[in-house]
């Protein structure tokens, strides 16, 4: 049975567990797992006897049970209930018209009130000031956004928590400069994350020190121009003092777009995981890497490689079975999502992975096995995918896509890195592939009233381990949230307890390039800057990022939004 710590419990019982309407009696988290293990195994039907089904569900709930992998949010919850919405991504298209705009804000709010995600990129919609119809002049994109944050912001997902989206402006739209700053306030677009969507010509332009044209999007005339490097300035002064913009670098992005000629990628979900097209869906999963590791914190320590693969075969199954067993809130999701099959299978618990093998998150031997890592789950991943395929048919795009002839897959994309804000908290583990955040901290606003206090179990086990637990060292965990002062402990445990904070920025991104290179979608990573940081290291990490081949980045510098949700100590 599932051993799910009390942080686990609160939010389980808080927004997952089924609640019986007439006795309020809700399920154990047992009960939920069974429940969306029945009711995503029912795909099984559709291609092979009862028996296979009643298998399938039964290895399902196991890898769910043991805190192996665990879906997105809303198939946890939603799986077998009547809000069967088991995706947790989406991207919509908004067209420069009144009537689109707000049909696309109607299909957003049906979305998010299921339990997923929207991302928009709003770059087709003329500019402030231009002309109307009626005579009357343009709102502008930041305008309509401004519109859509408000419906986030009285739609609640699934009646748990507040929606998420992901607003996109293109480098060369000319209300760019206003989209920049549309956050600068930390008052506005609370309901967003931002992103600038940029070109390697931009890029390119910046170097160079060149001038940048401003372009109007209905009419492809140049409206302005303007200094690549100043608009750079501005990019990075904001992503300095609030976090946001962050940065989508769209030719990486459609260099691995698997469907081209279905269409070109401009956006992704909110967190920036799965790079989706105009009405696309993606359900996600993640293995929690902190499982596959045999005598942890032992010299005879080592990667439970059979277990990795066995989890992988069997989640890729359960993702795939989740796109026949999900519902789709509109027709047009529903034709292109099923057209490109994509899931994202990613992880979580790497730096509680990294710690129990004994290897300091900044280190190049850490990167390294990132790397070996990610590699051997797409590996495993894409055979399944093959496999599915054998029996039940290639993903119905697949002769128009890159994958064409070599690779005959059900998935156009089989894997991504969520952020697992939630279910990492649910398995109790670090979430996706971040350093810990602190050793010892408090979450707020995960849930409405309460806050969470986390102590990292791998520290305690560790220090138990290694015959060095005493009540000091925990005193000082909790007060300071790192080992950095406390006394007496050896070097390579500082080292191998070193924080978010107290790791570099270019460390930081090492692990989300190493990763990337096995990861057909993107990777939700936040590149975490000390407060001194300066706007030569943001400049710096958005370049190494760029040239390294993300396909996005997001920089959070300590301290720059006032509603910090993590803060290092428990000060107690
Ligand atoms: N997401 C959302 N609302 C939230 C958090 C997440 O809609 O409050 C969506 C969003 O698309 C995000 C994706 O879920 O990119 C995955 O986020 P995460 O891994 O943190 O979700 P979890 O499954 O842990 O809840």
């Amino acid at each position: 049975m599932a051993r799910i710590n009390d942080n686990g419990m609160v939010v389980l019982k808080e927004r997952y567990l089924f609640r019986h309407e007439e006795t309020g009696i809700s399920e154990s988290p047992e009960e939920m797992f069974r429940r969306v293990a029945n009711s995503v195994a029912l795909a099984e039907l559709n291609f092979g006897d009862e028996n296979q089904n009643l298998a399938w569900a039964e290895k399902f709930f196991k890898i769910m049970d043991e805190l192996l992998f665990l879906p997105n949010s809303p198939t946890l919850m939603n799986a077998g209930t009547p809000n069967q919405q088991l995706s947790a991504c989406f991207v919509l298209p908004v067209e420069d018209n009144t009537e689109a705009i707000f049909s696309c804000l109607k299909t957003a709010a049906l979305i998010q009130k299921s339990g997923g995600g929207t991302g928009f990129d709003f770059s087709k919609i003329r500019p402030k000031g231009d002309n109307v119809a009626n005579g009357g002049k343009a709102a502008g994109p930041v305008a309509f956004m401004k519109i859509f944050d408000v419906m986030t912001e009285n739609i609640r997902q699934s009646g748990k928590r507040r929606g998420a989206n992901m607003g996109v402006l293109h480098i060369n739209h000319p209300d760019v400069e206003e989209f920049v700053n549309s956050k600068s306030t930390g008052k506005n677009l609370q309901n967003f994350n931002i992103s600038v969507g940029v070109t390697d010509a931009f890029m390119h332009a910046i170097k160079h020190d060149s001038s940048w044209d401003l372009i109007h999007p209905n009419t492809g005339k140049k409206v302005k121009e303007l200094s690549a490097r100043s608009l750079w300035q501005s990019i990075i002064r904001n992503a300095k003092n609030n976090g946001d913009p962050g940065l989508l670098f769209l030719d990486e992005i459609n260099r691995w777009n698997p469907t081209p000629k279905i269409g070109i990628i401009s956006c992704t979900n909110p967190c920036g995981e799965v790079p989706l097209l105009p009405y696309e869906a993606c359900n996600l999963g993640s293995i929690n890497l902190a499982k596959m590791v045999a005598s942890p914190y032992k010299k005879t320590v080592k990667i439970k490689w059979d277990l990795l693969e066995n989890t992988v075969n069997t989640a890729i199954r359960f993702l795939d079975n989740v796109i026949d067993v999900n519902t789709y809130i509109i027709p047009e999701v529903e034709q292109i999502t099923k057209g490109n099959r994509k899931i994202g299978l990613g992880v979580m618990g790497w730096a509680d992975m990294l710690i129990e093998l004994g290897i300091p998150y900044a280190s190049d031997e850490a990167v390294a096995l990132a790397e070996k890592l990610m590699r051997f789950i797409k590996d495993r991943a894409w055979q399944t995918s093959q496999n599915l395929a054998k029996t039940r048919g290639v993903f119905p795009n697949w002769e128009k896509s890159t994958h064409f002839p070599d690779f005959p897959l059900r998935n156009a994309t089989c894997t991504a890195i969520a952020p697992t804000g939630s279910i990492s908290i649910i398995a109790g583990v670090s979430s996706s592939i971040e350093p810990l955040f602190a050793l010892a901290y408090e979450q707020r606003n995960v849930l409405d009233k309460r806050s969470l206090k986390h102590i990292n179990f791998s520290l305690i086990e560790y220090l138990k381990a290694n015959s060095i637990y005493t009540e000091e060292i925990l005193n000082c965990i909790n007060a300071r949230g790192n080992l950095k002062e406390s006394n007496g402990l050896p070097k390579e445990t500082k080292e191998l307890f070193r924080t978010a904070l107290e790791i570099n920025f270019s460390d930081h991104l090492k692990h989300q390039l190493a990763f990337q290179m096995y990861t057909d979608n993107a990777i939700s990573k936040t590149i975490n800057l000390s407060s001194s940081a300066s706007k030569y290291d943001i400049d710096k990490a958005f370049k190494m990022a760029w040239s390294g081949k993300a396909k996005g980045i997001t920089l959070y510098r300590d301290g720059s939004k006032s509603k910090q949700v993590l803060n290092s100590g428990i000060g107690f």
